[in-house]
């Protein structure tokens, strides 16, 4: 008898080189080895007759080698050919011609008088019917016949160095030797389907006697599998509601002040989502909330009116940018709606630290000469411009030092204060993780661009006692399912509704061979007073930046815009440069930003309204909506240039999604269906584990009862105290190296 935790190793029969091959998969115990699931299986119960004609959908047939053969062709490249004959040696049935090219090792393992089983599509060239590339085995003998044949046999992922029959025979010898109750059935009743247990349904995976039995054993799998998933999540979920937390929420007489100052009306999903935050707020438990809304639906006054809550009852608040840009914009968006009602806005960034030293916010604040209300400026910015119309600004704007400051300072209600000059709201990048000092007394943590965060970082800034309310944005809309995973712990809030005043997004693809065309429709914008962003082709802020390459591209666009100006951004010019080129923008000054991807998130200029990305094929749909999002922001009509380069047909065809569509949720959606789960789910950054069998886009259903029943157990017993519930700790426990703060 094999116990399932047994190292494979250490079974004689299992060939030394597979091993090696197995560990490569990562499989190294019995248990691994019969949960590495097979990806679909064949119908061999009974092969058909060959096929006469061609079809898409792939057959499975048995038949015996007559003739094989060996062509060369275009000099080096060779055919591997094989005709095969029904096996009951039907006369009049047509042969079936599989044919491999260049594939050496196919011709030395197959030949004639073979008995041969393969799996493909059915094609017709010239008289023959064809298959190319089929997936095929030998049958040796005929007790091989009884594991890989008359039956549904299991396809395993495809593995160098292992062969189907390899793992399929290993399989089948280990369910005949293994204890009798191998494994624990981790599901609750809600979840359970009948008699199967989990080892019946790992059995029946690998060698179902039908259909049904292999459906039936698969949900229960994938059940499974989502189930410990959800469990973590909640236990994630439940770990936060358990610490303490306290309520953040003033009487909101200040939000209405400043919502009343606004040159706009919220939207009615703006409306909605601050009431739920509100609610949250207002509760003693840790709020975990995540909202969620298309660029430009207007995420920031929200988190705004968030923050004002928590000031207005006396506590800290801190707003979180992934980017040194956003950080800057988010300051100066706060300084001009906020400081006017006397409350008090710090920035801190990696930069700013290096500028002021380690002082205390609210002294290097004081040292600031002078701040520029009208046009947004952040302080450094300010005190570095020499201009006279600057000067000019910097005079008639009230000087603000540490006195007015105080005066102005609006009083918080309740007796949670912290010292009367500092900052009641702190902006800043990831730096703010690693300045657990400067908050005296947390109560609201804002995450803005929550994606390019993770988990771990999230859990730096929140993981304090008491507990702050949290709040994370997101831009990137990602479909229902993958919320319920990524985001599970968190409470969803969704801004569905764009503000009225829009514009619209005219999106058009066009070839690099329109450029001439295309320049002088940008000319004519530019004419018109509108700005432009051209995006140019380096993906990835991290790839290597080739200065002089980038300097180039300035040139070529300086001379194509000229009168017009234009200056050029990207991740290596230092921060405060690149805020004043950023500025410069805002103001006007300069038409054109020619930029990388650091544009990628939250930048907001109403009056850019053009933009033109080169080699749009390059990126992928949501980084595009991501992009094409910093237009469309004021009442202009917007025009969205996606240049492809010729040579790229294919990966272009995909860029009409985002002609026909401007909805977030709807690119995404097509987004997954392109690309697959893999690249969405960011594993590493949700911390949660690979899935082995569940697939999160057809299993959507599946997911959704396991997170119903998972959170039900949790809700009921939030600590996994009582004696029912002791089995599922397992799977918090053990499977993810996670333990509860009340176990010992
Ligand atoms: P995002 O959700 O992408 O972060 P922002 O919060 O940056 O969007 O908002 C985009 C722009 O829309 C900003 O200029 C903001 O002032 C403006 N805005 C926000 N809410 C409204 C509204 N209800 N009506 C009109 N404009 C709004
Ligand atoms: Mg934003």
């Amino acid at each position: 008898m094999i116990d399932v935790s047994q190292k494979l190793e250490e079974l004689t029969w299992v060939p030394r080189p597979k091993i090696l091959a197995l560990r490569r998969l990562g499989i190294e115990t019995v248990e691994d080895l019969l949960t590495h699931f097979p990806r679909r299986h064949e119908d061999r119960t009974e092969f058909p007759r060959f096929p006469r004609e061609e079809s898409d959908v792939p057959v499975c047939l048995c038949g015996e080698v007559t003739k094989t053969s060996l062509r060369r062709f275009g000099g080096w490249k060779k055919i591997f050919e094989a005709t095969l004959q029904e096996s009951q040696a039907n006369a009049l049935s047509e042969p079936l011609v599989c044919r491999w090219f260049n594939l050496h090792y196919v011709q030395k393992m197959i030949g004639t008088g073979q008995r041969i089983v393969v799996f493909g599509k059915p094609r017709l060239r010239g008289k023959r019917i064809c298959m190319d590339h089929p997936e095929f085995e030998v049958i040796e003998n005929d007790e091989e016949i009884s594991i890989h044949f008359r039956r549904i046999a299991p396809i395993y992922p495809a593995t160098e160095g292992l062969s189907q029959r390899m793992l399929r025979s290993m399989v089948y010898r280990l369910l005949n030797e293994v204890a009798d109750h191998p494994f624990k059935t981790l599901l609750p009743h809600a979840l359970m389907n009948g008699e199967m247990t989990r080892a019946t349904a790992i059995r029946a995976i690998h060698f179902p006697e039908n259909w049904e039995q292999r459906d039936a054993a698969r949900e229960h799998l994938v059940l499974s599998e989502f189930f410990a998933m959800q469990m973590l999540i909640a236990s994630r979920r439940a770990d936060a509601s358990i610490r303490s937390g306290r309520a953040h929420c003033g009487s909101g007489a200040l939000l209405d002040r400043i919502l009343k100052s606004l040159p706009f009306e919220l939207t009615g999903a703006q409306r909605k989502v601050i009431a739920e935050i509100r609610r949250d707020l207002a509760t003693a438990h840790a709020m975990n909330r995540l909202l969620q809304g298309d660029v430009g639906s207007g995420k920031t006054v929200v988190a705004i009116a968030a923050m004002l809550l928590a000031v207005e009852a006396g506590y800290q608040t801190a707003f979180m940018a992934p980017t040194q840009i956003l950080a800057e914009q988010h300051y100066d968006v706060l300084r001009r709606w906020l400081e006017p009602m006397g409350v008090r806005i710090a920035l801190r960034t990696a930069a700013r630290q290096e500028q002021s030293g380690p002082l205390p916010l609210f002294e290097r604040e004081a040292q600031i000469p002078g701040s520029a209300p009208v046009s947004g400026a952040s302080a450094v910015v300010s005190t570095a411009r020499t201009s006279d119309a600057q000067r000019d600004r910097e005079k008639s704007s009230s000087s603000r030092d540490a006195t007015t400051h105080t005066r102005n300072a609006y009083a918080p209600q309740s007796e949670a204060s912290f010292a009367r000059d500092e900052a009641q709201i702190i902006v800043g990048t990831h730096a703010l993780l690693y300045e657990s000092v400067s908050f005296s007394n947390l109560g609201l943590a804002v995450i803005d661009e929550q994606h390019k965060f993770g988990v771990a970082e999230r859990a730096r800034l929140t993981a304090r006692e008491p507990a702050p309310d949290v709040l994370v944005m997101t831009a990137t809309p990602i479909p229902r399912t993958l919320t319920m995973t990524i985001y599970g712990d968190l409470d969803v809030s969704t801004i569905d509704e764009m503000p009225r005043n829009r514009g619209k997004i005219v999106t058009a693809v066009r070839d690099e061979s329109k450029l001439s065309e295309v320049l002088i429709f940008l000319r004519g914008q530019l004419e018109r007073g509108r700005q432009l962003y051209v995006i140019y082709p380096l993906i990835d802020e991290s790839e290597k930046l080739d200065v002089k390459a980038a300097a180039a591209e300035y040139e070529v666009w300086q001379e194509r815009l000229h009168p017009f100006r234009c200056e050029l951004l990207h991740g290596r010019i230092p921060a405060p440069e690149k805020q004043q080129i950023m500025e410069r923008f805002r103001r006007g000054d300069t038409s054109t930003l020619i930029s990388t991807t650091v544009l990628e998130v939250g930048v907001d200029v109403p009056n850019a309204s053009v933009m033109l990305i080169e080699n749009a094929e390059r990126f992928g749909l949501a980084q595009l909506h991501q992009l094409r999002g910093r237009i469309g922001r004021g009442e202009h009509k917007s025009y969205c240039i996606l240049l492809t380069s010729p040579h790229a047909k294919e990966a272009s065809a995909k860029l009409a999604v985002l002609e026909r569509t401007s909805n977030g949720f709807e690119v995404a959606e097509a987004d997954w269906e392109l690309r697959g789960p893999g690249d969405l789910l960011g594993t590493a950054q949700s911390g949660l584990p690979a899935l082995k069998i569940g697939n999160l886009k057809t299993d959507a259903h599946l997911m959704r009862r396991a997170r119903t029943a998972a959170m039900s157990i949790f809700q009921a017993d939030p600590r996994l105290e009582s004696p029912e519930n002791q089995r599922f700790r397992r799977l918090i426990v053990e499977k993810h190296g996670r333990t509860f703060s009340n176990v010992s």
